[in-house]
């Protein structure tokens, strides 16, 4: 059982390159924080701060209430689950899950329950008199997260430990992960990937990183839904949204957009008032809330350049022209397979209750 309390946490490496600043957090007990964001935002340094790793050079790091800026590492209560699992190759899964409690002279007894009790979790229960070389990549891994689990840490720290296995096998193991965390619900754990599936399907709460701070917190929905700005926008759903520069014509509890380049306008259940006429917005909007349509009001009409059917989905990309797109594609992601429609021109819009606004980045929702 652990809270965590991060206050202005900030990370400079060698005094000079500054990599996180502002890094404010309240993670309690029981949740699986997820932190997510492109390659080298900062995730794993965020991480290592916490477990002691790595010096946190301003701000403060509370675990249960008490700063542990200066504790050391085996002093915090932490495990730690890496990318690459470095497992004894000459010793068996049951020894190598009980190295960390010989280490720290445990009884043959007491060492032998907790073994078996992260076996059983783990499902390694038959695998305990083999070597590592007998075992498939996703039971090495369980064996790994069984070393950590032995020393019943009060946070688990886990820094992309999937991404080393194949994709079929990282679904698998992400399903154990999720069973592994229902099974422990009063341990706290943290969970860095750059894959937002993985984030969307494990996080109880995720923590969007990106230019050196945090971009959002919250639920996978709440980031899905309502998406504070562009950049949680498009990082959070695949592919990602679409943004179609256009201005206010009509404020009110429903907003009217025009969009840039010759398209119709449309409506987004986005309240605003008069000083917003005339204001520069990006119109977002998840290619999976495109929608055909024949009316007055549309966001978008093109010409379809690739097709690309799925089975249970068809994507679409249109080459948007880029004064009316922020983007360099338009994509429609529609139900359904639809083969013949390369070339054609299609007319698409969003119910107002799909459609997102941004002004400079920011979603009007916020404001
Ligand atoms: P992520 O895990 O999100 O990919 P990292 O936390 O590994 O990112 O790295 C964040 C940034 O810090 C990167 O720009 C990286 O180059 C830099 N960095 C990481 N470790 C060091 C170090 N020891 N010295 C200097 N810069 C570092
Ligand atoms: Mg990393």
């Amino acid at each position: 059982m652990a809270d965590l309390k991060l206050t202005n946490v900030e990370k400079t490496y060698g005094g000079t390159v500054n990599v996180l600043k502002d890094i404010n957090l309240d993670i309690q007990t029981g949740e699986l924080i997820v932190f997510v964001g492109p390659s080298g935002c900062g995730k794993s340094t965020l991480l290592r701060m916490i477990a002691g790793l790595e010096k946190i050079t301003g701000g403060e790091l509370k675990i249960d209430g008490e700063v542990m800026n200066d504790v050391p590492p085996a002093m915090r209560g932490i495990a730690m689950v890496f990318q690459s699992y470095a497992l004894y190759p000459h010793m068996t899964v049951r020894d190598n899950m009980a190295f960390a409690l010989k280490l720290a002279k445990k009884s043959p007894q007491e060492i032998d329950e907790a073994v078996n009790r992260a076996a059983k979790v783990l499902q390694l229960d038959e695998y305990l008199d083999r070597l590592p070389k007998a075992l498939s990549g996703g039971q090495r891994q369980r064996v790994a997260i069984g070393r950590s689990i032995v020393r019943d840490p009060k946070v688990y720290l886990f820094d992309e430990p999937l991404s080393n296995l194949d994709a079929s096998l990282r679904v698998a193991t992400r399903i154990e992960i999720a069973q592994l965390k229902e099974s422990m619900p009063n341990s706290t754990m943290i969970y860095v990937t750059h894959d937002q599936v993985e984030a969307m399907t494990l996080a109880s709460r995720i923590v969007v990183l990106a230019n050196k701070g945090i971009a959002q917190v919250g639920s996978p929905l709440e980031l899905y839904e309502r998406p504070e700005n562009e950049f949680v926008a498009q990082f959070i759903g695949s592919p990602a949204m679409n943004l179609l520069a256009g201005e206010i014509v009509n404020t009110g509890e429903v907003t009217e957009v025009k969009v840039h380049d010759g398209a119709g306008t449309i409506m987004a259940n986005i309240p605003t008032t008069e000083a917003d006429q005339g204001l520069a917005v990006n119109v977002g909007i998840r290619p999976e809330d495109m929608v055909a349509t024949t009316g007055e009001n549309y966001a978008f009409a093109d010409e379809v350049s690739i097709v690309e059917a799925l089975g249970e989905v068809t994507q679409l990309y249109f080459a948007a022209p880029s004064s009316s797109a922020d983007t360099d594609t338009v994509i429609a992601k529609l139900p359904g397979i639809h083969t013949d429609v390369r070339g054609k021109k299609m007319t698409l819009t969003a119910d107002p209750s799909k459609v997102h606004l941004f002004a400079d980045g920011q979603s009007l929702l916020y404001r």
